[in-house]
């Protein structure tokens, strides 16, 4: 498990990452919560902290190097090393593909996608010296299976399975493992603020019968963090209820 181990988070302050921040911390990790709102990720920070966590927060942008290399900077300075990176910030600019706009398209791929590789080259520099490293990417069933309305995110989630794939090559010698956790259909204040019917109806198509967690999501992370994941790399691990197998 990941005691005493540095793990750098993005889009930390809610939902998903928000989570794993929080299960990672409860397995002794030293937390870096990076994302765009520094009011919602100082209130991450300070719950961690009065959890008894080490844990700083990072205010910057995904897709912008220099945001990118303060984010490595403050981890190092901070917590002298960088051993776990999960790239989970994500967006959605939902829209048919006749009707999709190039900066609907442009935005998905450089959050989800470009901020991917951006925050693991920075990473990979550390963990590069260090002969040591778990990189955790946020992929999306939607990525393996494709979905109508989503062709931007679609694309970018299974770009993203390519660069987990390709980096777990190029890093393996140095002892990183990259790995892809693939959510299904999570229960999110999005979801949640849907009528029970749809909810309903989401689910049932769900082998499972219903729609996961956050925490889910976090326990599979934790695990590709950890020790007991070390002879893994280059996997897309489902955590979907069975929706895609
Ligand atoms: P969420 O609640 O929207 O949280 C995403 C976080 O990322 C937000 O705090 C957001 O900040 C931050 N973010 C967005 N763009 C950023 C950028 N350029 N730089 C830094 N941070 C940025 O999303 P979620 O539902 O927890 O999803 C987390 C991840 O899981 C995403 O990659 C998503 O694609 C993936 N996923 C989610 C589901 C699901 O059902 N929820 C299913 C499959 C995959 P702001 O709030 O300030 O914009």
């Amino acid at each position: 498990m990941p005691k005493g181990k540095v793990a750098v988070i993005t889009g930390a302050s809610r939902g998903i990452g928000k989570s794993i921040a929080f299960a990672l911390a409860a397995q002794g990790a030293k937390i870096v919560a990076v994302d765009l709102d520094s009011e919602a990720t100082d209130d991450v920070v300070k719950e961690l902290l009065a959890k008894g966590t080490s844990a700083v927060a990072v205010v910057g942008n995904v897709t912008l190097t220099e945001d990118v290399e303060k984010m490595i900077e403050i981890a190092t300075g901070t917590f002298g090393r960088v051993d776990i990176l999960v790239n989970n910030a994500g967006i959605t600019r939902d829209g048919l593909i006749m009707r999709m706009k190039d900066e609907d398209w442009d935005a998905v791929m450089n959050v989800n996608l470009k901020g991917s590789f951006v925050c693991t080259r920075a990473a990979f520099k550390v963990m590069s010296k260090q002969r040591y490293g778990r990189i955790i990417n946020i992929a999306s069933v939607v990525g393996q299976m494709g979905n109508a309305g989503q062709a931007n995110y679609c694309a970018s989630k299974a770009g993203l399975i390519g660069l987990t794939k390709s980096n777990a090559r190029e890093m393996a010698k140095r002892n990183i493992t990259v790995n892809a956790v693939a959510p299904g259909f999570i229960s999110t204040a999005m979801t949640d603020a849907m009528p029970e019917k749809a909810r309903e109806e989401l689910a049932s198509q769900i082998p499972l019968g219903r729609l996961g967690s956050v925490e889910d999501i976090a326990n599979a992370v934790v695990f590709l963090s950890s020790e007991s994941s070390g002879y893994i790399t280059g996997h897309v691990l489902s955590v979907n209820g069975g929706m895609y197998m």
